[in-house]
């Protein structure tokens, strides 16, 4: 039986290659392919500026901090996300708060947030769901009706288009955070980045990225460096981005891949009855990160039956505030119906580009006898 894991990177011979010639080169660390990883990930989400960091977490928690979250301020998220987003914003000592999901996206509902923008809001984070952008020029209105700043979590929708603009272009919002994990879309190993408009926001979190520094002034003379405000030490390596610059060349490939495969899939569990799968909104291109499906029978059952017959099935996610940690900071169970309904019923599906034609009609025979 061959095992079919829910992800896997696609590392090729000249990923390799790019990375071994980094490592030769006189800078490990912090040297010219940091900036050139950055330009070109801005050129081709088209955005004026992009920090990139060594994780997308770290990323999140520079956008938070740019974005002047602190102490008793509040920020509307999904609770269906991977725990960092939400996390970010406490590390900035603000507070997260859930707005409920949409039933055919599992995406943010614009009109869940409205509800619960209060004086103390001073962000919305809006996650793109399995890679399909949120309704942006709803949340965008909202935002900018109330002076909130808007941090796109795109850690699922590097790629993806919305209103025939790629994600990350921040057309809708102030920041987009991007992760270049193992799973993502291309990656650098650990890494992250934020793409923006805005130089204040850009200059914020270069210094972020780096104890807080900056070499502006040298009214001392030329050792001279300043630190402003507590940064952190969440620097990317240049080899990293050696591999970043050589993945980025594959994107368009990787995406159009994944959208094939996800294709497939909706052809297939269509004529399933016992299967639900998310819609694709008009306007929206989904970059495919994962492929959840919500199944009628007993969500362990199926997931027990799809393991033992090889299919590295997941599950995305437990929504963020029933975390025990969260629960033990007083979030109460039943504040987004809608996303906990989805996360009894919900099951991640292998999706990566390698994956081959052979092992996708396995998954999906697989789903088949298993319901
Ligand atoms: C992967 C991911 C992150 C965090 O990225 P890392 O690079 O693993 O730190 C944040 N949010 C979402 C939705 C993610 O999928």
């Amino acid at each position: 039986m061959k095992n079919i894991p829910y992800a896997a990177q696609s590392i090729e011979d000249d990923d390799v290659a790019a990375v071994a010639q980094a490592l030769k080169a006189p800078y490990l660390t912090q040297g010219p392919l940091v900036g050139r990883f950055e330009q070109a990930v801005a050129a081709y989400c088209d955005a004026k500026y992009a920090v990139a960091l060594n994780s997308g977490t770290s990323a999140l928690h520079a956008a938070c901090f740019a974005a002047g979250i602190n102490n008793g301020a509040e920020a509307i998220t999904s609770p269906i996300t991977f725990v960092a987003t939400a996390n970010a914003v406490l590390y900035c000592g603000g507070r997260p708060v859930f707005a409920d999901v949409q039933a055919g996206t599992i995406n943010i509902d614009p009109a869940q947030i409205a509800a619960r923008i209060k004086k103390k809001t001073r962000a919305i984070l809006p996650v793109h769901f399995a890679g399909q952008p949120c309704e942006m020029e709803k949340i965008s209105r909202l935002a900018k009706k109330h002076r909130l700043t808007v941090i796109e979590d795109a850690c699922h929708a590097l790629g993806a288009e919305y209103n025939g603009k790629k994600v990350g272009s921040c057309r809708y919002s102030d920041m987009t955070v991007v992760s270049f994990h193992a799973v993502k879309h291309i990656t650098t190993g650990e890494g992250g980045m934020v793409l923006t408009n805005r130089l204040d926001l850009y200059k914020k979190m270069l210094m972020f990225r780096t104890h807080g520094i900056t070499r502006e002034t040298s009214a001392e003379g030329a050792w001279y460096y300043e630190m402003r405000f507590l940064g952190y030490n969440y620097r990317i390596t240049d080899f990293q981005c050696a591999l970043g610059n050589s993945q980025l060349k594959k994107l368009d490939r990787f995406v159009a891949r994944r959208r094939e495969i996800a294709a497939r899939y909706h052809a297939a569990f269509g004529k399933m009855a016992g299967v639900t799968t998310l819609d694709e909104k008009p306007g929206c291109r989904s970059a495919w990160h994962i492929y959840p499906i919500m199944v009628k029978a007993d969500r362990r059952k199926v997931f027990d039956k799809l393991r033992r017959s090889g299919i590295g099935v997941n599950v995305h996610y437990l929504p963020v505030y029933l975390q025990p940690y969260y629960q033990e900071m007083g979030y109460k169970k039943g504040q987004c119906p809608q996303a906990e309904r989805y996360y009894e019923k919900a099951i991640t599906l292998p999706l990566y580009p390698k994956m081959t034609d052979r092992d996708i009609e396995a998954v999906i025979k697989a789903v088949g006898d298993a319901l």
